[in-house]
């Protein structure tokens, strides 16, 4: 019986999860492409920089992971550079794969604003293992030439976040609440930690709905953040950020948080996208122009009642669901299922012990909450890595 070859690009939330569903199907040979040779759980990033967690505990090995099947999903390590729609082809660095059915899961990356001066050379975004690697190691090694100055006489640390959407505002509460109980624990006397939040709208998490909105302003400042709103950054050097208003500010080291764009790969692909550059798909989640082509995660866009659906992990698992299957009707000439694809709730991590949460309508504060959003990342991760063991074993067994 012939197989369908199957290519997944991409092995972030949305790649996994179809991976994971067309697996079942023995008669599906998948083949998943990744630039990296692992899964990064960006959700739990705001753990890895404030040093809660390490970087084993916020990745998952793809080798592993994909030998954890019965031999129908095979892993390459390999950037793809552009796909031949025509001969139904995907081209990487290494060579061309031939595909029956093709999902582009490749994410988005950190828009660094070219206009503003300075800024992509001081400031880095959060979106990549490395970059947020190279945070944690700053951090911890920022605390540490503080205490080492030692003396109440040491200089502050001061550390800007550009964009307070929902990563900028967990990664400033983690790193607030981490260093007080740094400080606490440890008897320090330098304890001149500033952590200020820049945001260009009127309020952090512009967009989402009031009550989360009211209670992560309230947490953050009782974490003593300072919150900086309706300004954008303006001009970036080594030690300082200006802002629109005019004001310049003393900076060690700048993350930035203020907006995303599609994966570079979108760019070299000769298809519809929108105007910010994101794949357009249709209700099916398929490529304009190319029925047997899916576009699924961060880099397209949906829309459900023509309201844009926001780009988070659950939803790139929602369009994964949906595309497994639309690939399993398009195999079976049965008819395609359209996609009614909305969040389904948001946790937002506020410091160790503390996060705001609104899941299936009802809101949450504080530490119940918190617990929750750990329930969800651990479960996520534990079965990822239930499978990476099981491809482990097979590998270092046989
Ligand atoms: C700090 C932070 C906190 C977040 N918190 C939450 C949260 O609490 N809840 C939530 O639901 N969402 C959260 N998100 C958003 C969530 O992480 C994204 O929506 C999610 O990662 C999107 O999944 P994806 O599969 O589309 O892309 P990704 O997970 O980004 O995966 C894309 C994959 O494609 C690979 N790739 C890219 N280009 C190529 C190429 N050319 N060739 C081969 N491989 C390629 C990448 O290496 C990557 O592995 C957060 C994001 C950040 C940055």
């Amino acid at each position: 019986m012939k197989k369908n070859k199957i290519i997944v690009i991409g092995g972030g939330y949305a790649g996994l999860r179809s991976v994971e569903r067309l697996s079942k199907n023995p008669q599906n040979e998948i083949l998943l492409f990744d630039k990296n040779p692992y899964h990064f759980m960006q959700t739990d990033v705001y753990d890895l920089i404030a040093n809660e967690e390490d970087f084993a505990q916020v990745s998952v090995d793809l080798f592993t992971f994909c030998s954890g099947f019965d031999n129908n999903v095979t892993f390459l390590k390999q950037k793809v550079s552009n796909v031949d729609f025509t001969h139904k082809k995907v081209i990487t660095t290494v060579q061309r794969y031939s595909y029956d059915y093709l999902i582009i899961a490749v994410g988005a990356r950190t828009k660094l604003i070219a206009d503003v001066k300075g800024l992509s050379t001081y400031a880095h975004g959060i979106k990549s293992l490395s970059h947020a690697m190279y945070f944690k190691q700053k951090f911890e090694m920022s605390l540490f030439n503080r205490v080492q100055e030692s003396g109440a006489s040491c200089s502050a640390l001061n550390i800007v976040i550009a964009g307070a959407g929902l990563s900028g505002v967990e990664i400033a509460a983690q790193m607030a609440s981490y260093s007080r109980e740094f400080y606490n624990n440890n008897n320090f006397i330098c304890r001149k930690l500033n952590i200020v939040l820049i945001n260009s709208g009127k309020h952090v998490l512009e967009g989402l709905d009031k009550v989360l909105v009211d209670k992560t302003d309230k947490r953050l400042r009782e974490l003593g953040i300072v919150i900086k709103s309706q300004r954008k950054v303006v001009e970036v050097t080594a030690n300082s950020v200006k802002l629109s208003c005019g004001e310049i500010m003393d900076m060690d080291f700048m993350i930035y948080a203020g907006g995303i764009e599609p994966s570079s790969l979108i760019n070299n692909l000769l298809m519809e996208k929108n105007q910010k550059g994101y794949i357009v798909s249709n209700e099916y989640l398929q490529v304009k122009g190319y029925d047997e082509v899916f576009a699924i995660g961060d880099c397209t866009t949906i829309y459900n009642k023509d309201k844009v659906v926001a780009p988070t992990a659950d939803t790139a698992e929602q369009m994964a669901e949906i595309c497994s299957k639309n690939i399993r009707n398009l195999i079976n000439n049965q008819p395609l299922i359209k996609h009614k694809i909305k969040s389904r709730g948001i946790l937002i991590a506020l410091g160790r012990g503390y996060a705001v949460s609104k899941i299936f309508g009802i809101y949450l504060d504080g530490y119940f909450a918190y617990i929750m959003k750990k329930l969800v990342e651990r479960v996520y991760a534990r079965k990822l890595d239930i499978r990476s063991r099981k491809g482990c074993k097979k590998i270092f067994c046989n």
